[in-house]
């Protein structure tokens, strides 16, 4: 078969990593071997699985960086799931054009943008070379509006991953994410 390219994004809270763990029990039903990677920056939850914030999870084999997913994976792997997608080195989009190449599918869950609204690591490019995009949104935390953004509570952190959860991070909707004013 040929393999494809697929990209869930949003904001934190949206269901990527919901969407990403339904998709890939479905393909494990259909009896295809799956793999699934995260960063190993990303360990809020679990070492060895990938977790939803509604409890969701399915087990996963964390990497450093993007050619390990290359050595990792079996010739025998129809499906390839990568969580946190945006923590990883701009290699990650050599490695799934190559993945998709030999043939796999490959699912990736990860943030669109980071709390400045701008594109988050490699997502840019993984966006244009995938074959397909969902964008799903939160629910905004002021108003309940769709949510496309991530608030990060403390602005006077300003490193660009800070790694956390409903302490440090909010859903909100464009109007309520712009703790800056107006202007900028
Ligand atoms: P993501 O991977 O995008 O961070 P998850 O798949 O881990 O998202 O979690 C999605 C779940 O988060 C929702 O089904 C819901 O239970 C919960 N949730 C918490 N806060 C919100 C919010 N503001 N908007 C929507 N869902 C939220
Ligand atoms: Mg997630």
């Amino acid at each position: 078969s040929s393999g494809s390219i697929e990209v869930v994004c949003g904001p934190m809270f949206s269901g990527k990593t919901e969407e990403l763990i339904r998709r890939l029990k479905r393909a494990q039903i259909a009896r295809q071997k799956v793999q699934i990677f995260k960063p190993a920056i990303d360990n809020r939850y679990h070492e060895t699985e990938v977790v939803s914030h509604s409890s969701l999870s399915i087990e996963a084999t964390p990497v450093n960086t993007s050619i390990e997913i290359l050595q990792k994976v079996y010739d025998s792997t129809r499906v390839v799931g990568i969580d946190e997608v945006q923590f990883f080195d701009e290699n990650i989009s050599v490695v799934v054009e190559k993945l998709a190449r030999r043939g796999i599918r490959v699912i990736m869950a990860g943030l669109d943008q980071d709390y400045m609204g701008k594109p988050f690591g490699p997502m840019a490019n993984l966006l244009a070379i995938a074959d397909s995009v969902d964008k799903i949104h939160a629910i905004c935390t002021v108003c309940g509006a769709p949510a496309p953004k991530t608030f990060r509570k403390n602005p006077n952190n300003t490193d660009q991953v800070l790694v956390g959860e409903t302490d440090l991070y909010e859903a909100r909707c464009r109007a309520h994410a712009d703790f800056f004013g107006e202007d900028q």
